[in-house]
């Protein structure tokens, strides 16, 4: 059973529900409050009890609901001695300001558990035959957040060095930066001709792929109508897809 007083600090995964950890479905259904927002999907939200769910992502005024809330929140629930699930989209770690909430916990001597998840910037191009890594064509990847204006000087993304590399860049949270991070990566030398890909929803029952090329992309994306969550892969990897097409439909 979960622990009283504990909190799970878990991975939805991408969104399908088989990819759900079974530690994460136990808990589901053990814990005695399950915080979580949007990200997880429909899906997975319908399989968390009403009585216990708690949508943290959202205040009822429409606004997101600060990290500083939430921190108190779990804490309030844990010093109640509730199990507590905080279940994020993907891993917690990644994005997904789960350090930050292990820290404060920490801090405040409350018992924490980590459950890993699927993550989506590898799981939302996988099932679209995208592999993040391929012998031929990409031996690094680089997962980044494309949250940070490319052209404000407090970037902490250093887009050139990216560009230099010669590895699969995934960018999450970039789908409304994207003219800005593509463009500073053409100017830092990267061919305007290398594919990108969007993926948007991927493991959702409604999810889809959009292609293009660092320079089309922009285009591609105002044409299709992408829409956040999606994750942009740029690289070669993104033509194995093409290789791939008749085993995958
Ligand atoms: N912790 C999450 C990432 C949180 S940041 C993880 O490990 O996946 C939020 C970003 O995740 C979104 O902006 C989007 O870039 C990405 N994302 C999450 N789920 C996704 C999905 N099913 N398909 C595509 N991108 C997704």
């Amino acid at each position: 059973m979960a622990d009283p007083g504990t909190v799970y600090l878990a991975g939805s995964g991408p969104g399908d529900p088989e990819l759900l950890t079974t530690k994460a479905r136990r808990l589901i259904d053990e814990c005695d409050v399950v915080l979580h927002d949007k990200l997880p999907g429909p899906e997975i939200i319908e399989l968390i009890p009403e009585a216990k769910r708690e949508d943290v992502g959202k205040r009822a005024g429409g606004e997101r609901t600060s990290q500083s809330e939430i921190n108190e929140r779990l804490l309030a629930l844990a010093r109640e001695g509730k199990s507590v699930l905080r279940l994020k989209g993907g891993d917690p770690f990644v994005f997904g300001r789960g350090g930050e909430e292990l820290e404060f916990l920490a801090e405040h001597g409350i018992g924490v558990e980590v459950v890993p998840g699927v993550t989506s910037p590898m799981a939302a191009p996988a099932v679209f035959g995208v592999p993040i890594t391929h012998r031929d064509h990409a031996s690094s990847v680089s997962f980044v957040t494309g949250h940070e204006d490319p052209t404000k000087p407090e970037s902490t993304v250093d887009w050139a060095a990216l560009a230099e590399t010669g590895g699969t860049i995934v960018v999450l949270m970039g789908v409304g930066k994207l003219g800005e991070y593509t463009t500073a990566l053409h100017e830092a030398g990267m061919d305007p001709e290398t594919p990108v890909a969007l993926v948007e929803r991927g493991t959702w029952p409604e999810g889809r792929i959009a292609t293009g090329t660092l320079e089309t992309i922009v285009e591609v994306r105002d044409r299709e109508g992408i829409e956040p969550p999606a994750v942009t892969v740029i690289g070669d990897v993104v033509g194995v897809r093409e290789n791939a097409k008749g085993a995958l439909e």
